[in-house]
């Protein structure tokens, strides 16, 4: 039903957006009456604060420009020489799908496939797919839906503002030992990576859904201002359309509809406990081993914190700190707080989890700065067999660890916290 949606509809800019319309939170379910924005105006939900709506100016052309402008500047990282380094009397030059291409060609595939996922295939998917869906508004295109799907599935694995923070601490950690010249690769990647963040910014998922494919019909008798749950609605998590409760898929994007991620309490913590289980082998297992003319010195997370540190380069510790102790541990403490919060009756439960959720969630995958910093001094030190770095186990544990805790974080359902607990829901029942 969805894949006929774009070829029998007019082109989309010509589809009027309603007046105005009931949505339900996605991170309260609360329905409430979403008034039609102007340009630059956003709304936010009334009893969460999380963004229901905006509209940018421009919303099809400013997109389409900043996307296809990061396309380009992406050509020309792949183009030019990335970074250059010089030891003792020799030259290398590394290219950007080097930090690929030399793990891949030293039998480290699993780090070789992730890195080019993240830094390059991902990234370059989603600004493809978003000019093709703003396309869309000014010309019948097939799979819309299709594309808008796959675009919100992937979005959380583009890492191109990771793997740059990356390539800081990286060169930080390398200039003790080698001179380091930046190409003008690097400099058309920070570029992309600008470009790359305001693409997302410049683009709502609302108001991208309903030039897309339209709403479906309005639901009659529905009461703004109480929950989705009283009321026998659910909330399309990928288009954010109004599914009534016994509809098991969306009719707009065909998404599979569920009012609430089932056993998502379960599910969340059983990925908490292997998160929390790996973390600790993550920090005994060597994540990288430096070898320099015969030497071979192996370091773990906190060895090499302390190692920065003591070379006084205080900031890049700091950061390597953060992303690689703080944040893991900090996001699975929180994630268990709030699967314990979602157990105690509602007027016993702190607000903060609605805050805190979307910001656990989204700071979660910072944590791969580390593993990108090992793929790429593994592709810049490779001066023959006398000097290089080699990843470690350490890595690959440490990678499954960020991976886990984002899987965590994407089956929480934080609608629950704002649930009655299961206690108080058999109560009513009885
Ligand atoms: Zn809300
Ligand atoms: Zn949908």
């Amino acid at each position: 039903m969805s894949t006929q949606t774009s070829l029998d509809q007019p082109p989309l800019a010509t589809i009027p957006t309603p007046a105005s319309e009931l949505v339900l939170c996605r991170y309260c379910d609360l329905l409430q009456q979403l008034p039609a924005l102007q340009d630059g105006e956003e709304a936010d939900c009334q009893r969460c604060g999380h963004e229901l709506d905006a509209r940018q100016r421009e919303s099809a052309i400013r997109p389409i420009l900043y996307a296809i402008s990061a396309l380009f500047m992406l050509v020309l990282t792949n183009l030019f020489p990335f970074v250059g380094m010089d030891a003792a009397g020799s030259h290398r030059d590394m290219d950007f799908l080097d930090t690929s291409a030399v793990l891949l060609s030293e039998n480290y595939p699993w780090l070789a496939i992730l890195v080019w996922l993240f830094i390059q295939a991902i990234p370059a998917f989603c600004m493809i797919a978003i000019v093709y869906l703003k396309l869309g508004m000014y010309i019948r295109l097939p799979a819309l839906v299709q594309t808008a799907r796959l675009l919100y599935a992937l979005k959380p694995w583009s890492m191109v503002d990771i793997f740059l923070i990356g390539l800081i601490v990286s060169f930080v950690k390398l200039l003790t030992h080698f001179e380091i010249s930046l190409g003008m690769s690097f400099w058309a990647f920070c570029i992309f990576c600008l470009l790359h963040l305001r693409t997302f910014q410049v683009v709502d998922r609302h108001e991208l859904w309903s030039r897309i494919a339209p709403a479906p019909q309005p639901v009659q008798g529905k009461i703004a201002g109480e929950t989705g749950l009283s009321q026998h609605l659910k909330v399309c998590n990928c288009c954010t359309a109004l599914v009534p409760l016994e509809q098991p898929t969306c009719s707009r994007c065909g998404t599979k509809v569920r009012q609430r991620i089932p056993d998502s309490i379960q599910k969340t913590l059983a990925l908490l406990f292997t998160a929390t289980i790996l973390y600790i082998p993550a920090n005994f297992l060597p994540m990288m081993e430096t070898v320099s003319l015969g030497d071979s010195i192996e370091s773990t997370i906190i060895s090499g914190i302390i190692l920065m540190w003591q070379d006084g380069a205080y900031p890049v510790a700091i950061v390597v700190l953060l992303a690689s102790v703080v944040i893991p541990v900090l996001k699975i403490a929180v994630m268990f707080w709030l699967c314990y919060l979602t157990t105690l009756p509602q007027s016993e439960r702190s607000q903060h989890g609605t805050w805190v959720y979307p910001v656990v969630d989204w700071i979660g995958r910072w944590s791969m700065v580390d593993v990108l910093v090992v793929a790429i001094l593994a592709a810049l030190v490779r001066f023959d067999a006398l000097v290089g770095v080699y990843p470690g186990m350490g890595t690959f544990v440490f990678a499954c660890v960020v991976i886990i805790t984002m899987l965590a974080a994407m089956s929480f359902d934080p609608r629950l916290l704002w649930d009655p607990s299961p206690t108080e829901q058999l109560e009513t029942r009885q």
